[in-house]
């Protein structure tokens, strides 16, 4: 069975299975913090020191909630991670 018929060009699917390897990670690692909140109280004292003396970025024209710590709204201003854990799960 072809994922992706349509795309012959090997460069492409190598690129697209990097996304989908990439994603699977992701998704790894939230199942991973989900099932241990010892290691998103680390990440969320991390960020805090990390973050220290920056401003969150508040997006008021939408609503971005992070799916690893529950934060609406507060990303960081340079890298657009959640301010509060730094993880990239809006
Ligand atoms: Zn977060």
């Amino acid at each position: 069975m072809k994922a992706f018929p349509l795309i012959k060009h090997s460069g492409i699917k190598a690129a697209l299975t990097g996304c989908i390897e990439v994603n699977d990670l992701l998704i790894k690692q939230v199942e991973k913090l989900q099932e241990n909140p010892e290691h998103l109280k680390k990440l969320i004292a991390q960020a805090k020191i990390d973050n220290k003396g920056l401003q969150p970025y508040i997006k008021k024209s939408s609503i971005r909630k992070c799916l690893t710590c529950g934060t609406v709204n507060q990303s960081h201003p340079e890298t657009s991670y959640c301010f509060v854990c730094d993880t990239d799960n809006w």
